[in-house]
């Protein structure tokens, strides 16, 4: 275990943006994260642990550790006539681990394919795409604790799952997640709630899909609507979709009939956030370095050498106009550092 001072981390996160952090880790076992617990520097600095860096935004220079999380290795722990469970090591990547589940017949995560990032980050984040969270399959979540460099093991119920949320998101810096233990069912558990899964299906004659179907008919939705990591920086869904009161959103549906939402079962409604940005005027935009791809206006993109305060200065123009226009405080979903 090597600690590197003044690290870029342009190629660490799928924004792109060029910040330096003052130490850089790379950690490839569980007794590597036990270590840097105990090292010198780690009482003195600050720190953070980046997976896939998918899902965050650097608005400025690291002063402190980046613990970059590379972990592998999959194990299947048990296995019935009904399900399968297995433990993956969080540094592994989700897409390929959703390949590979889809290759045994394995129901459950199929919906959650094409997301970018690590296993290790699924849990935190508490993924989710077309109707299905990733807290649906995990029966554990395994961690090293970093204040006290202790191994601790959070039932699913004690991760505290909510929308993008769960406990390891409220302690940051608290926990490396070094595992997850998934449950995946051996009998079809096929979710096509949502319209643009049907229709790709009944385009492609699929009437009884198996996993790998799924897979690749979600990846297909995916791949008409999202830029590739790689291609153009920036990181997906920039914010959540807003959750409001009934009333609030039938004021809003007499001033925009055509306004896109989704009623919940707890008499609230969620709003699409990019049906908000579109209706904004922004799909597409360029603003000097930074704006919204042509295809999804909910995805702010880094039009080359953006630095990550530029892109947050972008978001706050909508998160501003927003409020005025909808009286509704979109929040990011990708996290601001
Ligand atoms: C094109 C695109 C599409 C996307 N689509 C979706 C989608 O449909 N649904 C969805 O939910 N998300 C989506 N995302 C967001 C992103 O893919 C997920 O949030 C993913 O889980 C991030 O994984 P990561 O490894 O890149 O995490 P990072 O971005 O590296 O980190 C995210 C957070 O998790 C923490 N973290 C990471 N690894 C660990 C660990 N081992 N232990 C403790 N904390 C850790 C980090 O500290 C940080 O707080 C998309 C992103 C992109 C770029």
């Amino acid at each position: 275990m090597i600690i590197e001072p003044n690290t870029s981390l342009v190629s660490y996160t799928t924004f792109g943006v060029n910040v330096q952090s003052k130490y850089f880790v790379q950690v490839h076992t569980s007794s590597d994260v036990r270590d840097i617990v105990t090292h010198e520097l780690w009482q003195q600095e600050k720190h953070y642990v980046i997976g896939g860096g998918s899902n965050i935004l650097f608005t400025q220079d690291f002063d402190g550790i980046i613990v970059f999380n590379n972990l592998k290795g999959k194990k299947v722990v048990e296995e019935t006539d009904e399900y399968t469970i297995i433990d993956v090591a969080s540094g592994e990547n989700w897409h390929e681990f959703v390949v590979w589940s889809s290759e045994r017949n394995l129901w459950g995560i199929e919906n959650l394919a094409l997301i970018p990032g690590t296993i290790g980050a699924s849990p935190v984040q508490n993924i989710g795409a077309y109707g299905v969270e990733v807290e649906e399959v995990i029966e554990s979540v395994t961690c090293i604790n970093l204040v006290s460099g202790k191994q601790e093991m959070f039932t699913h119920d004690q991760c505290n799952f909510g929308y993008r949320d769960s406990i390891f998101k409220q302690h940051p810096g608290k926990y490396f997640v070094t595992s997850v233990r998934y449950k995946l069912s051996k009998i079809p558990r096929i979710n096509i709630e949502y319209g643009a899964i049907v229709d790709k299906l009944a385009e492609q004659n699929i009437t009884s899909p198996s996993t790998q179907d799924m897979v690749r008919v979600v990846s297909l939705i995916r791949q008409s609507k999202l830029p590739n990591v790689g291609e153009i920086g920036m990181a997906g869904s920039f914010f959540k979709n807003p959750i409001i009161s009934e009333e609030h959103a039938h004021t809003l549906l007499q001033q925009f009939p055509d306004l896109k939402y989704f009623p919940l079962d707890n008499g609230f409604v969620k709003i699409s956030a990019g049906w908000i940005i579109d209706n904004l005027g922004y799909k597409g935009v360029q603003d000097g370095n930074v704006g919204t791809y042509y295809k999804h206006a909910l995805v702010l993109v880094n039009y080359g050498n953006a630095t990550g305060s530029e892109v947050w200065e972008f978001a706050q123009k909508i998160i501003r106009q927003t409020h005025d226009v909808f009286n509704i405080t979109l929040e990011p979903e990708v996290i601001i550092l």
